[in-house]
């Protein structure tokens, strides 16, 4: 190996970082450095090979895109050919661009709905203590990934958890329609580019306490299970699901009206009502429901939501309601954060 004084240094820096972004910055600043290659890229990509995601740092610093590029687009075709002879090998592939630059693809990750490549073009083909040295690097990416995947997850129901959800809320309500849900498909995007919305469904289990007190804390252990599969089968890949406290669960879904997020919901909610868990029987769920607007205040939002859960609760549960819905028939009054709309800081 070559030895490079810088590289500990390196490693160091890419060890203590925790935040992925950063993480898949810091590694191809890592790459870039010790090879000085024209340019590293980091992209992700969905399970047809369409690129959803590039990160690039070349000469001229580093380069992000959310973008989707599909793999039939005539846009960079060696660089698609190389992801999928590497995708389909499994290993890292070389090949030769005509303008004398070599290419080689290193298949970094591969989850089911996302997989990761890291594609270097260079002057100079890559030696194989190069290769070597690549793949060391990129088995440090994989374990940092798994050890991150790991925080953002309930340990019970493996959906993201309370942490995630207040990390991840900030950037739906902040990010724009396009950006804040990078991996949804173009069709439904090009549809939704004028009025496109988020909405969130903040769901409690129904009568959940009498399962506890009459069959013991296990089986409803097993009932927070079972209906968090029911959740993963039930949304999309794309949705966020998360389990919001004890019996509570959060999905953000994006739809382009309320009937859309009604139908999603429903679907749930029906779903749940249908299943027959092991020993305990029929369970039921109340969805609060709520728009999310850009610039929203994530308590003021949740206190909309929980505001039609409320509702729900109180006119006979197993029902989803929507809070803009049931304050536009009178049935509540603005919810406390939104009275005078102005939002509570505190
Ligand atoms: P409601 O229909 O009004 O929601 O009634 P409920 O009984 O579900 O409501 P409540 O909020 O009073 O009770 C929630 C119960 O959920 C309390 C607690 O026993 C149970 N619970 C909370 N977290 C867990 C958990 O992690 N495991 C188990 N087994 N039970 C939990
Ligand atoms: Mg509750
Ligand atoms: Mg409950």
């Amino acid at each position: 190996m070559n030895a490079n004084p810088h590289l500990l240094d390196r490693l160091a820096t890419l060890t203590s970082i925790r935040d992925l972004e950063l993480l898949e910055f810091s590694l191809l600043k890592t790459v870039y450095e010790l090879f000085r290659p024209e340019q590293v890229m980091m992209l992700k990509y969905d399970s047809d090979g369409d690129v959803r995601f590039t990160m690039r740092y070349g000469h001229d610093g580093c380069h992000e895109s959310n973008r989707t590029v599909r793999s039939k687009e005539p846009e960079q075709p060696e660089v698609f050919s190389a992801l999928r002879m590497a995708r389909r090998i499994s290993a890292p592939y070389h090949s030769r661009l005509v303008n004398g630059n070599s290419l080689s693809a290193y298949p970094a990750l591969d989850f089911q709905v996302l997989s990761v490549c890291l594609v270097i073009e260079a002057r100079r083909p890559a030696t194989p203590n190069d290769v070597r040295l690549i793949q060391g690097l990129l088995q440090i990416y994989r374990n940092f990934c798994e050890l991150i995947e790991d925080a953002q997850r309930d340990q019970l129901t493996g959906l993201l958890n309370r942490k995630t959800f207040d990390e991840s809320i900030q950037r739906v309500i902040g990010m724009s329609a396009t950006a804040a849900y990078p991996f949804v498909d173009d069709e439904r995007r090009q549809q939704a580019d004028t009025d496109i919305s988020y909405w969130l469904g903040l769901i409690d289990i129904d009568n959940f306490k009498l399962v506890n007190d009459n069959l013991g804390h296990i089986y409803g252990d097993e009932v927070l299970l079972l209906l968090s599969q029911i959740m993963r089968d039930i949304f999309r890949e794309s949705d966020l699901l998360f389990r919001f406290g004890g019996e509570e669960f959060v999905v953000i879904t994006e739809n382009v009206d309320m009937e859309g997020a009604r139908t999603a919901f429903e679907r749930f909610r029906q779903a749940v009502a249908a299943f027959e868990f092991p020993q305990v029987g029929r369970v039921t769920v109340s969805f609060g429901a709520v728009e999310v607007h850009p610039g929203d205040v994530v308590h003021a939002l949740l206190d909309r939501a929980d505001k039609a859960l409320y509702f729900a609760k109180h006119h006979g549960k197993n029902r989803v309601c929507f809070y803009d819905e049931l304050l536009a028939q009178g049935q509540i009054q603005p919810a406390r954060s939104f009275v005078n709309n102005e939002a509570e800081l505190f």
